[in-house]
């Protein structure tokens, strides 16, 4: 009994001594293993935010070559992505998303500091790349038109008051057109709805090469669609509606068997005016000129305020 007890101390020695090299061994063994097999990259960084680390998954991301040198200047890596290159600099700790080649990363940067001072950077990289495809899918579903690809009536009205937003405070016009195929039902009785389907989908490819970049188009309804044009006063817009008039009633659709099918569309153009003209007021004004158009026969080009 006197024995056992005088050997207590030093069975707790063995066990204390024992434990504290599992301790001193195992701990870093399991921390390099979690660095090796982690999905996310690690990249770290010295004050001179020089690589001087890096795990198998950094490697293997599309950091591009840069990135999987030792010594290469995280400024340089980074020298594509202004937010990301300041964040390296700024010293502080930033998490940020950005495209890199053609990868999506959720990217955290922490600084590493010993007594105040800052001694390097510690990088995570999580690939996002399949979350952000999948928001962009559901973006491009919410705002374009599933048939023509043309944004849809939510997307084209949202976009045009910003742009009157914007032309109101600089000064610049901007004008509205509103286009209607013309006896589109007839079209559809005689050929039947998907080659109506396909007459769409083409004049839609017709206005988006017509109104040329920086005029957007919408398809507002089933077989209207709209055009603004942030930059042309009335008269300006009324030489593209003409051009887009003229062209589609100069190019039939052909079909698979040759038969082809011609069609004529009618517009009505308005122009904002006024810092107490509204969107609404302007499309009222737009789809007048239509209405306009419309009555005095068709495939013709109405500009509201313009006597014809
Ligand atoms: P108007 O010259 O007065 O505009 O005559 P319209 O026949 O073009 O106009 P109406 O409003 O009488 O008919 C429009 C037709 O457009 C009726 C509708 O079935 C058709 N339409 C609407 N959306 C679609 C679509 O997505 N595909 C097809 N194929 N037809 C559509
Ligand atoms: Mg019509
Ligand atoms: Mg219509």
């Amino acid at each position: 009994m006197q024995l056992s007890t005088a050997l207590l101390p030093t069975a707790v020695m063995i066990f204390y001594v024992m434990h504290f090299r599992k301790f001193l061994q195992i701990r870093p063994l399991a921390r390099a293993k979690v660095l090796e097999h982690m999905s996310e990259g690690i990249l770290i960084a010295d004050e001179r935010n020089r690589i001087i680390d890096s795990n198998p998954a950094a490697r293997s991301l599309a950091l591009g070559a840069q990135g999987k040198r030792f010594g290469a200047s995280l400024t340089d890596l980074f020298a594509d992505h202004p937010e990301l290159k300041a964040a390296c600099t700024s010293g502080e700790q930033r998490r940020l998303e950005a495209k890199i080649g053609e990868k999506w990363f959720d990217v955290r940067l922490i600084p590493l500091r010993v007594r105040d001072e800052r001694t390097g950077t510690l990088l995570i990289f999580a690939d996002i790349t399949g979350r952000k495809l999948a928001e962009g899918e559901l973006i491009r579903r919410a705002t374009t038109d599933g048939l023509t690809g043309l944004s849809n009536r939510l997307h084209f009205f949202e976009k045009l008051h910003e742009a009157a937003e914007s032309c109101r405070s600089s000064g610049e016009p901007l004008s509205l057109l509103v286009i209607d195929l013309d006896h589109f039902k007839s079209i559809n009785d005689r050929y039947g709805h998907t080659t109506g389907d396909r007459l769409l989908c083409c004049f839609s490819g017709l206005l988006r090469d017509a109104a040329g970049s920086g005029h957007t188009s919408g398809r507002i309804g089933g077989e209207e669609f709209a055009v603004f044009c942030p930059g042309l006063n009335g008269e300006a817009a009324y030489r593209l509606a003409e051009t887009i008039r003229l062209r589609a009633a100069g190019e039939p659709i052909v079909l698979e068997n040759g038969e082809t099918i011609a069609y004529t569309v009618s517009i009505g153009i308005a122009e904002l005016h006024g810092p107490d003209m509204t969107v609404e007021s302007l499309y009222a004004a737009a789809d007048n000129g239509l209405y306009v158009s419309k009555v005095s026969g068709r495939n013709r080009t109405t500009l509201a305020g313009r006597s014809a």
